[in-house]
């Protein structure tokens, strides 16, 4: 028996091997319905306290050939025919930290170009106001990448391919 953890998820897997997710490839394949195990989807570490549920979102590919047709058509094809798998995206403290500092130094960059442009429109310098408007642009790209913890690479009725799971964590998982 173990003692007692006034931290631990109600169905705590801390110590055993999440047998309902399983790895392919470079993703993990979790079934319907069910979420992650309570580890780092980086370095596998233990987490305590689960972070709030992330909602993972895909639609076939196929879809993409209506934005060639017209793009309002598309995104209500697009919401229509979506499928969603919600999940806890766990990350131990130096992972959750890490990917914080990225953000705010990703946003930040972004906001400091956008702060520039109005020294280029003061000062008449149609270079320094393209630049930094292209600078913020790529700055806030960046870092909607860098906040992505985890992307849905496809979902079916049966399961939601995950990926953005680091190494150690695929690794953890059974092999399908
Ligand atoms: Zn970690």
């Amino acid at each position: 028996m173990h003692p007692h953890n006034p931290y631990a998820a109600p169905d705590s897997e801390l110590d055993v091997l999440p047998q309902h997710c399983s790895r392919d490839g470079k993703f993990a394949l979790l079934p319907s319905g069910c979420d992650l195990p309570a580890r780092c989807i980086k370095c596998n570490a233990p987490v305590a306290i689960a972070p709030k549920k992330t909602t993972l979102y895909w639609h076939t590919p196929w879809l993409y050939l209506l934005i060639l047709l017209n793009i309002l058509i598309y995104i209500i094809v697009g919401l229509i025919a979506r499928r969603t798998h919600a999940v806890t995206p766990y990350l131990c403290d130096q992972h959750r930290l890490r990917r914080r500092r990225r953000m705010q130094l990703c946003f930040g960059a972004s906001l400091a170009c956008i702060a520039l442009t109005f020294v280029g429109d003061h000062f008449q310098s149609g270079a320094v106001f393209g630049l930094s408007i292209f600078g913020a642009l790529i700055f806030f790209i960046v870092g909607l990448f860098v906040s992505r913890r985890l992307y849905a690479n496809k979902i079916t009725k049966e399961y939601t391919r995950i990926g953005g799971c680091g190494e150690a964590f695929l690794a953890s998982l059974r092999q399908q």
